[in-house]
């Protein structure tokens, strides 16, 4: 799968109690940077005050050594950044920092919050001023009313009215607050490093960046205080049932990082043995498409005992400056992408292992360029069921009909890929290979049951039904 395809916002980091927070947070990020390179930003707490440093780019372009040395202060907070709601635009980067009557309080969120447009109409017609167009920013305006600041948990009380996807990590002058909605969608862990300060993390990955010892997820529904005396939970929800996002496991996660209960390479190499189980097929080499299907890949081979063999090799200094508009640029970049091993593949039957496919075009392009390479026969194997749905919950998918799976069969779909068969592992195959029950899991995209009713037909944020208490007096 090629990431130009399908985006995800994003990845989050806080840590509380370090006089080097910033920088760890810059390792931290760098660790998650899979999660998001649109943008990145790092918010500090400098003697109760906060400052941020936000830009374009990768973790790495953003922060100079003379930036990250400018964010002092012993707690700090980090997001990397793709757009799902809101343009690429500067003003979008987070974490989003602003003032008022409650302080000052700055916002790092990954998901996607399907009421947001919602509550953002309700507070424009009172007369509320947006800088951004980000879904996050309505959190600013709900923390911000004297209806919740005259409580005694403000934040508590602006979480009941958020609807969708969100682990959120907010840095307060004296605290850290990380949040995870009521059904989990999105990861959220707790670690503490060697010296005993308490950090949270999209992913282990950062955790391990930093040395920390992982101690736990951040439940669905509970918010985390980290603060100078150390770590504090409190419920703010009911919990509903669990939906744990799959797509974390089947494309988006580093592989090294745990969660839900997973280690995500297991649960890869797990789909693969599933799908030699279920589409098993007679061949010389099994061949991952790099990096994607790499881990299934290992899987399938094991399973099927058919010798794994790298016939496709990345280049692996494209990167995203190779993004391109138009569907010929994207060919373009597809070849530049990827090389053939001719000598490998030709006359070979190859199985070919990934991970999804979303548009199509992209894969068609990969088997067009190995197939020029004189393979016998290719048989593609995809390691999740066919997308058909569209993702309300922070994966930015295309629209519903450009999925290439939307409207085709799978004949169909293998005819415009051009490959000798084509196999998807099946729904049950999926959650067969992941610990938690079956009903812990959002399986949307490909099953059309959303765990959180959306209203598709009507936008991708416009949820008229939601109920705003607080609109209503
Ligand atoms: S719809 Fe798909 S991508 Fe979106 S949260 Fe559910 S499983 Fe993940």
């Amino acid at each position: 799968m090629d990431p130009i395809e399908k985006k995800e916002k994003c990845g989050v980091f806080g840590i509380w109690g370090p006089a080097d927070s910033a920088h760890r947070t810059y390792f931290a990020l760098y660790a998650m940077q899979h999660r998001g390179q649109e943008s990145a930003g790092i918010a500090v707490s400098e003697e109760g005050v906060l400052h941020a440093h936000t830009g374009m780019g990768l973790v790495s372009e953003v922060f100079t050594p003379r930036r990250l040395a400018e964010l002092g202060g012993n707690a700090a907070i980090g997001h990397n950044r793709y757009s799902t709601t809101g343009s690429s635009h500067c003003n979008n980067a987070q974490p989003l920092l602003q003032q008022f009557s409650g302080g000052q309080a700055a916002i790092a969120h990954n998901g996607n919050l399907i009421n947001a447009e919602l509550l953002r109409k309700g507070f424009e017609e009172q007369g509320h001023i947006f800088h951004t167009s980000t879904d996050t920013e309505v959190i600013f305006h709900l923390l911000a009313t004297p209806h919740h600041q005259n409580k005694s948990d403000p934040l508590y009380h602006a979480l009941q009215h958020l609807q969708g996807a969100y682990s959120l990590v907010l840095l307060f002058a004296d605290r850290i607050e990380a949040v995870r909605d009521p059904w989990g969608f999105r990861p959220l862990t707790i670690g503490q490093t060697p010296e005993g300060h308490y950090c949270v993390a999209s992913e282990t990955v950062a955790l391990d960046a930093l040395g920390a010892r992982t101690l736990r997820e951040v439940e669905p529904g509970e918010i985390v205080t980290l603060d100078d005396e150390g770590m504090h939970s409190r419920s703010f929800s009911e919990r509903p049932s669990p939906a744990h996002c799959v797509f974390e496991h089947v494309y988006f996660a580093n592989p090294s990082s745990r969660m839900f209960g997973d280690t995500v390479q297991l649960v890869r190499e797990k789909f693969g043995e599933q799908l030699a189980r279920e589409a098993p097929v007679e061949a010389d080499y099994v061949m991952p498409m790099p990096d994607s299907g790499r881990s299934a890949a290992m899987g399938y081979a094991r399973a099927s005992g058919i010798p794994l063999r790298e016939g496709i090799v990345p280049n692996r200094y494209v990167g995203r400056t190779f993004i391109q508009p138009t569907q010929h640029q994207r060919d373009t970049a597809v070849q530049l992408k990827l090389n053939v091993v001719d000598e490998i593949v030709r006359n070979k039957r190859i199985v070919v292992v990934d991970d999804s496919i979303v548009r199509g075009t992209t894969t068609r392009g990969k088997m067009a360029q190995l197939r020029r390479a004189g393979p016998k026969e290719i048989h593609l194997r995809i390691s999740c069921p066919p997308i058909r749905h569209g993702c309300y919950y922070g994966i930015d998918f295309p629209d519903t009909s450009k999925l290439i799976a939307n409207n085709r069969s799978v004949e169909e779909i293998r005819q415009f890929i051009g490959v000798d068969t084509l196999h998807y592992l099946s729904m049950q195959g999926v959650l067969d290979c992941l610990d938690l029950p079956n009903d812990n899991y959002c399986t949307a995209c490909w099953t059309g049951q959303y765990p959180l009713d959306v209203d598709k037909p009507i936008s991708k944020l416009g949820l008229e039904r939601y109920q705003m208490k607080m609109f209503e007096g």
